[in-house]
């Protein structure tokens, strides 16, 4: 251990805890117990990995509501999201709980033998994570890892150690055995950095910043390493006339604003056909204006604030002045990060704040003319992670998702994530998917045996 991280409560700007952070010594070690871990979790039978697992999603399960308390205080979530974060916990963790019995190989007709597949595990898992979904986002990484026979070793963000840190000591209660799952709290650039570096990290799963998953994947090409990559994304939300648009206005703010915009998937870019825009701006404000933000431990509140002081500056510095403002919503007074949720109309199209993820509660609206606009102005950019389109003509919904360039469209709804279906962007937003019934095949390597019935001479 080299140093001791304060923790912040982003909404009082309290030191919460103190975390201490591993150096690269400490990280050494640590890999090491992972790699010897492996060789009797792979070989645990597969009915009993499956139990001890469905073990640690009850263990959660009972603790689900200190779970989403950490997760207000630390990460200044809303008390229903990070109730609902630690139930995705849950279930993801009980959904891969079904894989270890069913990673099926294939039986391949072939002359003169018996040709199989095995879907053998990679070894230790390096899971990189970043602030904003410190447990979802852990999960979705590790419970498929470990159903498929990996150990894992998970770094989480160092603003947001404390659930991540939590999940461990209940895999430990729930009987998973030691060092087979391990949280190493530390800096991106000494623990996360050695996960990439280290020989014996079989396969890194990365979810961050755009730049630092281009590091990332730089360092797994030195070492041939696979990496999954979950990245930044500037999504669209398209609303032709023909939509229900007072169903669309009412819940465009929540598809950008929740966990105040720290979101990948925030439809952070608002694309209104042109005949309706002026109506839809109308109803925009009032659901903006109505957006409960506030203390995040009050169960009623919606918004809480940013993670950090400097999140708060990075995100300001795109709204320096009124020029582009449309209109704002509430933030209250006095200690906190926060940020008022903010509805900005650029007039040209390469403005920045319709290209750069802003990861804050500020939205982007502009006007487009026909089907054929909405689509090139959608897939103006690096990222592809998610989107919605609004309309009733079921065929342009169709034409319009198989046309945008994302890995997850919800058409007439914001919904991009559900666990049992895959997860992941197109372009910079990322490579790879997560999630899904596939989720554990991206853990394993596929052998090949063959087997002679040749009668031997
Ligand atoms: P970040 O890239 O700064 O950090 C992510 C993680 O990487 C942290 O744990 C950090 O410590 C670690 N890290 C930093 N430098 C490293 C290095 N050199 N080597 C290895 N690890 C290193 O991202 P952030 O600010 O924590 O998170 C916000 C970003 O994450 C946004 O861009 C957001 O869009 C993205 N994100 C993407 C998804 C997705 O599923 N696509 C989900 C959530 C967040």
């Amino acid at each position: 251990m080299t140093a001791s991280y304060d923790v912040i409560n982003p909404a009082t700007e309290r030191v919460v805890a103190t975390v201490d952070q591993l150096d690269r010594d400490a990280t050494d070690e640590a890999i090491a117990r992972a790699r010897a871990a492996f060789v009797s979790w792979r070989s645990v039978a597969p009915g009993d990995r499956a139990r001890l697992l469905r073990r640690f999603a009850e263990a959660v399960d009972a603790d689900s509501e200190n779970l989403a308390q950490l997760e207000v205080t630390n990460s200044g979530h809303t008390l229903s999201n990070a109730r609902w974060e630690a139930g995705n916990v849950r279930d993801v963790i009980a959904y891969y709980s079904g894989a270890p019995e069913r990673l099926i190989g294939q039986q391949i007709p072939v002359a003169d033998g018996v040709d199989v597949t095995f879907h053998e595990p990679l070894g230790v898992v390096g899971a990189i994570v970043p602030w904003n979904f410190p447990m979802p986002i852990a999960s979705w990484a590790f419970a498929p890892a470990l159903a498929a026979g990996n150990t894992v070793v998970l770094k989480p963000a160092e603003l947001t150690p404390l659930t991540a840190l939590r999940l461990a000591e209940l895999a430990l209660d729930a009987g998973i055995p030691e060092d087979v799952f391990q949280v190493l709290p530390g800096k991106g650039s000494v623990v996360g950095q050695r996960f990439v570096d280290h020989p014996d990290v079989a396969k890194i799963v990365f979810t961050g910043s755009t730049d630092v998953g281009r590091l990332v994947m730089a360092g797994c090409a030195q070492h041939i390493k696979p990496v999954t990559l979950e990245l930044g994304g500037k999504s669209a939300n398209v609303v032709f006339a023909d939509s229900d648009l007072e169903l669309a206005a009412a819940t465009a703010p929540y598809a950008v604003f929740d966990n105040a915009g720290q979101d990948c998937c925030a439809r952070s870019r608002i694309l209104v056909e042109r005949s309706v825009y002026d109506r839809f701006m109308e109803l925009l404000e009032t659901a903006v204006k109505g957006m409960v933000v506030g203390d995040p431990s009050d169960a009623t509140s919606e918004m809480g604030p940013l993670i950090s002081a400097s999140q708060r500056e990075r995100v300001a510095a795109y709204v320096p002045n009124d020029d582009q403002v449309a209109f704002r919503g509430s933030q209250p007074s006095g200690p906190g990060f926060w940020f008022a949720p903010t509805v900005l109309a650029p007039t040209d199209l390469t403005d920045r704040v319709l290209h750069e993820e802003i990861f804050g509660p500020v939205a982007a609206v502009v006007p487009f003319d026909d089907e054929a606009a909405a689509i090139r102005i959608a897939n103006d950019s690096e990222f592809g992670l998610s989107g919605s389109i609004w309309t009733r003509d079921v065929g342009r919904a169709l034409r319009v998702s198989r046309a945008i360039e994302a890995g997850n469209l919800s058409v007439n709804s914001h919904s991009s994530v559900r666990y049992w279906t895959p997860f992941g962007g197109f372009k910079s937003s990322g490579l790879g998917r997560e999630l899904g019934p596939d989720a554990p095949f991206a853990f394993t390597e596929t052998k090949n045996v063959f087997i002679s019935t040749k009668e031997s001479s």
